[in-house]
């Protein structure tokens, strides 16, 4: 006898004796519970309704809507380290803590240019030092730490059909307060065209610089200042 043939009979034996003893007028509940092929296709059904509800839960992707600032703005997908906050007006901080508390102090003694200070560029980004020759300012130097969130912040900006613009970042010396983060590169200055300085302020915040400033009516002109800890 071939093996197919084999294992067909075996089955149809299989299910008559199953037939015969749910049928039986002694029918025994724990004759019938123990039977080899209840069992098996008691638990195939089983298998088969939790592969189900696991797979109708997985096709429910996690994203979430957000409050409609600008039109071009409705879904962030959810690999951001924050939610986006609703609202972010001029002349407020996120998180509601002083600075030195979030992103840490200045502390140029145990500052390294060397080891701290990266070079960054992204075709993406319009920097304010290619464009001025006026000085030796290089916007592209910035620290280490402060690359991971801007990189987050230029995807989500060109998403949503924005442009942006790197005001300042590293400055040894010159325009910034004597506490400035920026004299570490661990601050950075940023407009943008084509999206609210609002959004941008939101959405560097949901990239995940640990302080985001929207600066407004001071001497450096409106702009969303962003810092990170060491
Ligand atoms: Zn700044």
């Amino acid at each position: 006898m071939s093996v197919p043939r084999f294992w067909l009979k075996q089955y149809r034996d299989e299910l008559a004796s199953l037939l015969a003893v749910a049928f039986s007028p002694r029918l025994s509940l724990s004759r019938l519970s123990l039977h080899p092929l209840l069992y098996s296709t008691c638990i195939g059904l089983a298998i088969s309704t939790i592969s189900v509800i696991l797979l109708w839960i997985g096709f429910h992707p996690t994203v979430y809507e957000l409050p409609v600032l600008s039109p071009k703005i409705s879904l962030v997908p959810s690999p951001l380290p924050r939610r986006p906050p609703p609202r972010f007006p001029p002349g407020t901080h996120l998180p509601r803590i002083p600075e030195t508390r979030a992103s840490g102090p200045l502390d140029l003694p145990t500052f390294c240019p060397e080891y701290d200070l990266v070079r960054f560029d992204d075709p993406r980004v319009w920097w304010e030092s290619d464009h001025d020759s006026s000085d030796n300012e290089d916007d592209h130097l910035m620290h280490r730490n402060l690359v991971p969130p801007l990189k987050r912040l230029i995807e989500l900006v060109e998403k949503y059909g924005g442009h942006l613009e790197v005001q300042d970042a590293y400055r040894p010396s010159g325009v910034h307060s004597p506490r400035s983060l920026h004299k570490e590169g661990r601050a950075v200055d940023l407009t943008c065209r084509g999206l609210s300085l609002e959004d941008l302020a939101r959405f560097a915040y949901a990239a995940g610089f640990d302080w985001v400033y929207y600066e407004s009516g001071g001497r450096g002109g409106d702009h969303v200042h962003c810092s990170v800890r060491r």
